[in-house]
């Protein structure tokens, strides 16, 4: 008689060895605008759903060999099985030689990391999710989350600029999160000639929002910093309570564990106590000049 081939040793899972870079494949690539694009990265070998778990708001650092490692947002589904999805702009080093890879080309990865989006505190009441720019990558896997659980948020209003009509990201999936009841606004700063929406920055179109309980709202935001600091501002003079504002903040990170200190902000580590934060534990510190 012969014996069973012995089991193969269960990969271990992603976040139990924060060191661990993982070779993953490039599944799918898709342009989204000049310099910006969506990765989708699988495990060879690990089809068990639970390898891709996270949480909206979380980063994976990607270790491209030979060039370097960089913090990126999670971009996609979070309930999606067959990879994890992220959205990169050309930057520096290791970006651009992401750009030039690509589907089944391999790089690393370590993650995820991160405090994400308070999904269970947004819940029950009215949400107003402000994008900017690239800061659409992590709100979108928080806009997943919201349309699977659509009964467990108030009106949910998304605000999204950028500063041109093609700079702004997603657009082909607007329309069905529009029928997800997600009360969509967009914004460019420079309009194209075939532009019929709104110009301006994206606090004029929080600043006109009709809030029929402001202290039944929560605010959350992602892009450029000074943006965010003026997202805030105005979600609190309709009223929304800046223990219920959040914002995704970025800093250079290399470790992303909370030991390295490039990433510190008061007594605060973006890697591993943000990247989403309340406001009112670091409205002190965004307004000191290059901390
Ligand atoms: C939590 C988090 C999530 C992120 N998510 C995304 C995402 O989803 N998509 C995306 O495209 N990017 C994202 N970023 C930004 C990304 O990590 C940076 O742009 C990263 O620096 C790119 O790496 P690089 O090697 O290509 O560029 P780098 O060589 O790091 O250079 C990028 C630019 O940043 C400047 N820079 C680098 N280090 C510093 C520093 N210490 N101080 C000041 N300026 C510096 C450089 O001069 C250059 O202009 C995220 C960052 C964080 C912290």
């Amino acid at each position: 008689m012969t014996s069973a081939p012995p089991t193969p040793p269960a990969l271990q899972p992603l976040h139990a060895n924060p060191w661990l870079t993982r070779t993953v494949r490039i599944a799918d690539v898709i342009d989204e605008a000049p310099g910006v694009a969506t990765y989708r990265l699988t495990l060879d070998g690990d089809t068990d759903p639970a390898a891709y778990s996270f949480i909206p708001g979380q980063f994976n650092m990607l270790y491209l060999p030979g060039v370097g490692e960089s913090a990126i947002s999670m971009s996609g589904d979070p309930t999606r099985s067959d990879g994890w999805t992220h959205t990169v702009r050309v930057a520096g080093n290791v970006t651009k030689t992401l750009a030039g890879l690509k589907r089944g080309d391999t790089l690393g990865l370590r993650g995820p990391f991160g405090a994400g989006w308070p999904v269970e505190e947004l819940a029950g009441v009215n949400l107003i999710i402000v994008a900017g720019g690239l800061g659409m990558a992590p709100i979108r896997s928080l806009i997943y989350h919201v349309v699977h659980h659509r009964n467990r948020y108030g009106h949910v209003w998304l605000i999204c600029g950028a500063r041109t009509p093609e700079a702004l990201l997603y657009r082909r999936e607007y329309d069905l999160w529009r029928q997800h009841d997600i009360d969509v606004h967009e914004t460019v700063d420079r309009a194209t000639a075939d532009w019929t929406g709104q110009i301006g920055v994206v606090t004029t179109l929080i600043d006109r929002l009709r809030l029929p309980h402001p202290k039944q709202t929560q605010l959350v935001a992602c892009g450029p910093e000074v943006m965010m600091k003026y997202a805030a501002a105005s979600g609190v003079r309709l009223g929304i309570a800046v223990e219920r504002t959040w914002l995704s903040l970025e800093r250079n990170m290399q470790c992303a564990t909370g030991l390295c200190g490039h990433c510190q902000l008061g007594p605060e580590f973006i890697c591993k106590d943000g990247p989403v934060l309340r406001y009112d534990h670091i409205r002190p510190y965004l307004f000191v000049e290059q901390l």
